[in-house]
């Protein structure tokens, strides 16, 4: 089972689930979250972009002397060019990207819980467990099944947000820009 996006109601295994600060809870596929216009987007996109404190910045460029550490994570795009100098000759060109904490939660599958049940039935049962095994992904129990799916989600969703557990690792917002070094200053390009 795939969480569905309130927008398009496709089910996507990459759809995020955020809780916004008026207690809405909106499930949404990162497609939606970044294009769409309906009005539900566009109050998730609102509230789930990055603030300015939160975006850090990173240098690459192919002219970076080999021993310059990629990706590392700056503040400010002044503090990671300036980190870059030392790695440079004029006329070298970087590009610094703008990089945003992942916002990337786990999420229980229904499915695979499933599949491990029917494997704790078989060890104890064998094939007597069967019946069960069918009642259970039978569609009688599809609801139910969705049911159990949201509601041990709503238990992981307050668990991760009790110990604050967070992906803590960034990715490209993928903005970037370009800067040329001219052995003292860098040039936007
Ligand atoms: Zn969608």
């Amino acid at each position: 089972m795939k969480r569905q996006c309130h927008v398009c109601g496709q089910k996507n295994g990459s759809c995020n689930r955020y809780i916004l600060k008026n207690g809405q809870d909106i499930t949404i596929c990162p497609s939606c979250l970044a294009f769409s216009g309906d009005e539900t987007a566009k109050i998730a996109r609102q509230a789930v972009k990055p603030k300015k404190s939160e975006l850090m910045y990173s240098v690459i460029g192919d002219a970076l002397a080999a021993d310059y550490e990629n990706l590392d994570l700056y503040d400010t795009t002044e503090e990671a060019l300036k980190e870059a100098k030392d790695f440079l000759k004029a006329g070298d060109i970087v590009t610094v990207l703008e990089m945003a904490e992942s916002d990337w939660q786990p999420y229980i599958c229904i499915d695979s819980l499933l599949e491990e049940f029917q494997d704790q039935a078989f060890s104890e049962g064998g094939e007597a467990s069967e019946p069960w095994c069918d009642f259970v992904t039978g569609k009688a129990m599809t609801a139910a099944v969705d049911e159990l799916e949201d509601e041990l989600n709503d238990v992981l969703q307050r668990w991760l947000d009790k110990y604050q557990v967070e992906a803590g690792w960034y990715k490209e917002t993928g903005k970037t820009c370009s800067y040329s070094f001219d052995g003292t200053d860098f040039i936007r390009l």
